[in-house]
């Protein structure tokens, strides 16, 4: 689909940082992902993907349409970061408890990979329900060199450093969502020092 040039963003522009991911770049990592997930899943009957919303719901839209698998879609809402927080608080899982995940091939699909606080607690409950297969995907998998024990996803669109990203989705305080592409945030709305 094709969105508002980044300058057409302006009124968000003294919040944002610079582009980190285009969605070019975005685009074309995802058929190279869509092209791995669906070798991988080739011959399986049917797929159940699980989205962690909110901040995936670009990522799942722009990457499922994209495979041509027989898929159901279930999303499931998490939250680490409640208002304005950027280091991981409380994690708050809600869960579908109508979801029958009992023998079925799952593929999780979050928007980044930090601590792995997430998604390794969604995986445990999902794991929990029996399933005959269960896989992680992100579309960001975060450098966190002082966490050597943490999680990693099985497929991942792009490694980034240790910095806070908006936009395709990651929120900060519930803005910034609707950037098309993965930005940093002006450390200065943070609060904190420019550096
Ligand atoms: P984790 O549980 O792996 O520490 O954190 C995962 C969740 O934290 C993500 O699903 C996302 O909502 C949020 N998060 C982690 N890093 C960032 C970031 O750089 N930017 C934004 N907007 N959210 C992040
Ligand atoms: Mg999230």
């Amino acid at each position: 689909m094709d969105c508002p040039n980044a300058n057409q963003f302006d009124a968000l522009a003294p919040e944002i940082g610079r582009v980190l991911i285009s969605r070019k770049e975005i685009r074309a990592r995802l058929e190279a992902l869509a092209a791995e997930i669906i070798r991988d899943y080739a011959g399986r009957q049917e797929l159940i993907v699980l989205a962690v919303l909110t901040g995936s719901l670009l990522f799942v839209a722009d990457l499922i349409r994209r495979l041509p698998l027989r898929m159901r879609l279930e999303m499931v809402r998490a939250s680490s970061y409640p208002g304005k927080a950027t280091r991981a608080g409380a994690l708050r899982l809600d869960l579908p408890d109508s979801l029958n995940l009992s023998g079925r091939d799952v593929l999780i699909l979050d928007d980044i990979l930090d601590s792995g606080q997430t998604l390794a607690a969604l995986r445990d409950w999902v794991r929990s329900q029996a399933p005959s297969n269960v896989r992680t995907c992100v579309l960001l998998n975060k450098s966190r060199p002082d966490l050597p024990d943490r999680m990693s996803a099985d497929y991942w669109g792009f490694e980034i450093g240790p910095e806070f990203v908006v936009g395709y989705g990651l929120d900060y305080g519930d803005l910034y969502r609707n950037l098309p592409d993965v930005c940093l945030l002006n450390p200065r709305v943070r609060g904190e020092r420019p550096s």
